[in-house]
C-alpha cells in the first residue's frame, strides 16, 4: 500500500493548446521508465513506446493513472495519480468532477503568450476549488518565447504571488537548459536522448548576474511566508537554507498564498523531470489536505467529516464512470477507510448497496488488480450497477453523503438522427452509455416530432460527442441547428385557485388548493434586472389543517412537475416561489392524487398570472485581442446584444470582457477568428439567464409554437 506522505494526486490544469497532452505523455514517459526499471528501454524502444502511447490515445481516455516517480534530488519513490482534466471551459461538469479529487495541480502556461484569455478561466476554477498550484512555463523552445513577459503575466493577469524556482537558459532554438534559482545550478539537457541525460554545471557566465538578481528575490519572497525565516532574512540573508526556502514555498503553495514556477519545453523534452520533482516537494499530500464534508444521508442538516485514516469508516466519491468492455470502470476518490475486493459499500446517493467485485490501479499500460483501496487512494472500480459521476460510496454502518457535484443544466441543444435507420437502436443505446458516463449531457425522444433532442453545455460539447459517435462508435449521424435552451419565470406575485373535483358515482376525485406565485431571485435582485435563481422553491402556510397534512407533499410534487414545462412555450420554469396558503378537502374523495392535481392546476393558474417571461441563458465571454482588432471585436459582441462589461489593455493587447446571449454565440470561434485574422482568443462560459427583450421573444415563441 501507498504511504501517503509520498502520494500526490494532482492534475494539469491548462487551457486548449498550452501543452497539456504533450506534458502528460512526457510524465508517462518518464515514470513509464521508471515503473520499468530493469528492462532495456534505449534507443528506438523507447521511442516505440512513446509512439505506441500517442496511436492510442490513452492520455486522454483515462480518468485517472497511476505512475510511480523517484524524486531527483531524494531519491524517494512516490506514488502519482495523474487526474485528467478537460481543456475546454465548456465542460463545466468535467471541471468541477476533476476539481473536487485532485489536491493539487499544475498550471500550464504557454511561454510565448503568457497568460491567456482562457488559462484565466481554468485558473479561477482552480480557485474557487482552493486547489494549491505549481505553474509550468512551457514552450521556452518557441521563437519568441519570453520567460519574464510569462512570468510577469502571472501575477498582472492572475493576481497571484508568483515566485520563480527556475529560470530558462537561452530561448527558442537557442532553448537549452535550466538555472535552478534555489541551488544555483544549471541543468543541460540532451534532446536527442528524450530529456533523460541531464548534465549539472555552472551558470553560464552571461547569465550569472540576471540568476542572482532572481534567486534573491526567490528568497526574499520565501522569506516573507514564513515569519521566522523573515527575521532570519533581516539578519542575514545567506544563512537561509535550502531546506528552509523548500519548506515555506511548501506552506504558501498549501496556503495558497504562492505559487512556484517552473520552465521548460514539453515538446523538447526539458524540464519536465524537475517538474515531477516540484509536485512532491510543493504539492499536498492527501493527508494535507481538509478533511473531506458531507452530510448524515437520513438528516440532511447534519455534517459529518471523515479523516484521512485507513481505519476510518468509508468515503468515496465517484468521479467518472467509463464502459468498458470488461463492464463499466468506475473511478472513484477514497478519502476514509478502506474498500476491500468482494465487499460490499452503499451508494448514499441513490440507497442502494453495491458490490465492489475487483479494484484496479489503472497504469498508462496495464491495470494492476489490488486486494484493497484506502483513504487517499484514486482507482478504478468494478462491479458497480447503478453507481455514476457524483455519487457518494460509504459504509453501509456509518452512512455520509459527500457534498454534492453540481450539475448545471445543458444549456444548448440540437436534434440528431441516424443517417441509415438501422442504426436507430445502436444510436440510443450510445446514447444512454455517454449520459452515464456525462451526466450534463442529456437526451430525449420526442413523441410527436419523432426527432432525438441531444443537449449539452455549449456548442463545443455537443460537437465533441457528434464526433465521438462517428469516429470512434462508427455510427453516421446527422445533427440539426443548436438551439437555445430557453427557461421561463415569473416577474410579480399572483394567487389562484386549483379545485380538482370529479363526482360521478364511485368513490370520488377532490382536492382544492389556494397557493401564491412570486420571483424567487437572488438577494441582490433589483427592479431592473431580477436575478433569478434555478430553483423552484415550496412552502406550506397551512396551520388550521385545510390541508390535511398527508396531502402537503403531494400539492408539491404536484407543483414540481407542472413546473416543468411553462406557460409560454413549454421551457422549464425556475425562479419561482410557490406558497400554499389555504384550501379544502372531502373525508371521503381526497387522496394523493386529487391533491397533486389540484397543486398543479392551481399552479399553472398563478403563473399565467404572474407576468410570466422568457428567459436565455446569458454567457461571460471573455476575449483577448490584438489592439488593431479591437474595435471589429467589440463591434461585432454589441452587434451579438453583447454588453461591454470591462476592457483591460496588457501591452499590445486588450482583454475585453462581455455578456452576451448564447443565442447569438453561435459559430462565434469562426468569426472571432476571420475577424481577426486567427489572432484573438476567447473563453465562454454560462453566466446566468435574463430575460429575453420583446421582440426577440415574440420570435423565439413563434418559432417554438
Ligand atoms: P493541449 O491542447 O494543452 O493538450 O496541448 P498539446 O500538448 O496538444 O499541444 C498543443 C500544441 O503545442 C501541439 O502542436 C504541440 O506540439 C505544441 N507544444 C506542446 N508543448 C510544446 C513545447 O514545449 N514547445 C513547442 N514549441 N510546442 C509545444
Amino acid at each position: 500500500m501507498a504511504d501517503l506522505n509520498k502520494t500526490r494526486n494532482f492534475g494539469i490544469a491548462a487551457h486548449i493548446d498550452a501543452g497539456k497532452t504533450t506534458v502528460t505523455e512526457r510524465i508517462l514517459y518518464y515514470t513509464g521508465k521508471i515503473y520499468k526499471m530493469g528492462e532495456v528501454h534505449e534507443g528506438t524502444a523507447t521511442m516505440d513506446f512513446l509512439q505506441d502511447e500517442q496511436e492510442r490515445g490513452i492520455t486522454i481516455q483515462s480518468a485517472a493513472t497511476t505512475c510511480v516517480w523517484q524524486h531527483t534530488r531524494t531519491g524517494e519513490e512516490m506514488t502519482l495519480n495523474l487526474i485528467d482534466t478537460p481543456g475546454h471551459v465548456d465542460f463545466t461538469i468535467e471541471v468541477e468532477r476533476s476539481m473536487r479529487v485532485l489536491d493539487g495541480a499544475i498550471a500550464v502556461f504557454d511561454g510565448k503568450e503568457g497568460v491567456e484569455a482562457q488559462s484565466e478561466t481554468v485558473w479561477r476554477q482552480a480557485e474557487k476549488y482552493h486547489v494549491p498550484r505549481i505553474c509550468f512555463v512551457n514552450k521556452m523552445d518557441k521563437i519568441g518565447a519570453d520567460f519574464e513577459f510569462s512570468f510577469n503575466s502571472l501575477g498582472q493577469r492572475l493576481g497571484c504571488n508568483a515566485i520563480a524556482v527556475q529560470l530558462p537558459i537561452g530561448n527558442g532554438h537557442e532553448f537549452k537548459g535550466i538555472i535552478d534559482l534555489l541551488t544555483m545550478k544549471a541543468y543541460f539537457y540532451d534532446a536527442s536522448e528524450l530529456g533523460s541525460k541531464v548534465e549539472e554545471g555552472e551558470i553560464p557566465a552571461d547569465m550569472v548576474a540576471t540568476a542572482k538578481k532572481w534567486h534573491h528575490i526567490l528568497v526574499e519572497k520565501a522569506a516573507e511566508l514564513d515569519d521566522h525565516l523573515t527575521d532570519k532574512f533581516i539578519e542575514d540573508e545567506n544563512s537561509i537554507t535550502d531546506d528552509e526556502i523548500r519548506a515555506a514555498l511548501r506552506k504558501g503553495t498549501l496556503a495558497l498564498t504562492c505559487h512556484p514556477v517552473f520552465c521548460g519545453s514539453a515538446l523538447k523534452y526539458i524540464g519536465v523531470q524537475r517538474l515531477l520533482d516540484g509536485v512532491l516537494d510543493y504539492l499536498p499530500n492527501p493527508t494535507e489536505v481538509p478533511d473531506v464534508q458531507g452530510t448524515d444521508p437520513r438528516d440532511a442538516d447534519k455534517q459529518l467529516t471523515r479523516p484521512h485514516d485507513p481505519n476510518a469508516p468509508v468515503a468515496a466519491l465517484v468521479f467518472k464512470v467509463v464502459s468498458d468492455s470488461h463492464g463499466d470502470l468506475t473511478y472513484t476518490r477514497i478519502y476514509s477507510g478502506t474498500i476491500e475486493k468482494g465487499s460490499r459499500v452503499l451508494n448514499a446517493t441513490t440507497g442502494k448497496k453495491e458490490i465492489v467485485s475487483r479494484i484496479y490501479e489503472m497504469h498508462a499500460k496495464d491495470r494492476i488488480a489490488r486486494e484493497r483501496a484506502t483513504a487517499g487512494d484514486i482507482v478504478a472500480l468494478i462491479g458497480l450497477k447503478n453507481s455514476i459521476t457524483g455519487d457518494t460510496l460509504c459504509d453501509p454502518d456509518d452512512p455520509i453523503t459527500l457534498i454534492r457535484m453540481e450539475f448545471p443544466d445543458p444549456v444548448i441543444s440540437m436534434s440528431i438522427e441516424p443517417v441509415s435507420q438501422a442504426d436507430r437502436d445502436k444510436l440510443s443505446h450510445a446514447l444512454s452509455v455517454i449520459n452515464r458516463e456525462d451526466p450534463s449531457f442529456h437526451f430525449t425522444f420526442d413523441e410527436e416530432t419523432g426527432e432525438t433532442i441531444m443537449a449539452g453545455m455549449g456548442e463545443l460539447h455537443l460537437d465533441i460527442i457528434k464526433t465521438k459517435l462517428v469516429r470512434d462508435l462508427k455510427i453516421p449521424v446527422n445533427t440539426g441547428k443548436p438551439r437555445v435552451a430557453y427557461r421561463e419565470s415569473i416577474t410579480k406575485l399572483a394567487k389562484a385557485r386549483g379545485l380538482h373535483k370529479k363526482q360521478s358515482g364511485g368513490r370520488g376525485q377532490f382536492g382544492d388548493v389556494t397557493l401564491t406565485v412570486e420571483p424567487y431571485t437572488e438577494a441582490q435582485a433589483t427592479e431592473d434586472e431580477l436575478k433569478f435563481t434555478d430553483e423552484i422553491a415550496f412552502e406550506s402556510k397551512i396551520i388550521g389543517g385545510s390541508v390535511p397534512k398527508e396531502y402537503i407533499p403531494s400539492v408539491e410534487y404536484g407543483i414540481r412537475q407542472t413546473a416543468k414545462s411553462g406557460v409560454l412555450a413549454g421551457y422549464p420554469l425556475i425562479g419561482v416561489k410557490a406558497t400554499l396558503i389555504d384550501g379544502s378537502y372531502h373525508e371521503v374523495d381526497s387522496s394523493q392524487n386529487s391533491f397533486e392535481m389540484a397543486g398543479s392546476i392551481g399552479f399553472k393558474e398563478a403563473v399565467r398570472q404572474a407576468g410570466p417571461v422568457l428567459l436565455e441563458p446569458i454567457m461571460k465571454v471573455v476575449v483577448t485581442t490584438p489592439e488593431e482588432f479591437l474595435g471589429n471585436v467589440t463591434g461585432d459582441l454589441s452587434s451579438r446584444r453583447g454588453l461591454i462589461i470591462d476592457q483591460e489593455q496588457r501591452a499590445n493587447t486588450v482583454i475585453v470582457t462581455a455578456e452576451a446571449p448564447l443565442a447569438e454565440m453561435f459559430g462565434y470561434a469562426t468569426s472571432l477568428r476571420g475577424m481577426s485574422q486567427g489572432r484573438a482568443a476567447y473563453a465562454m462560459e454560462p453566466l446566468t439567464y435574463r430575460s429575453v427583450p420583446n421582440n426577440i421573444a415574440q420570435e423565439v415563441l413563434a418559432a417554438g409554437a
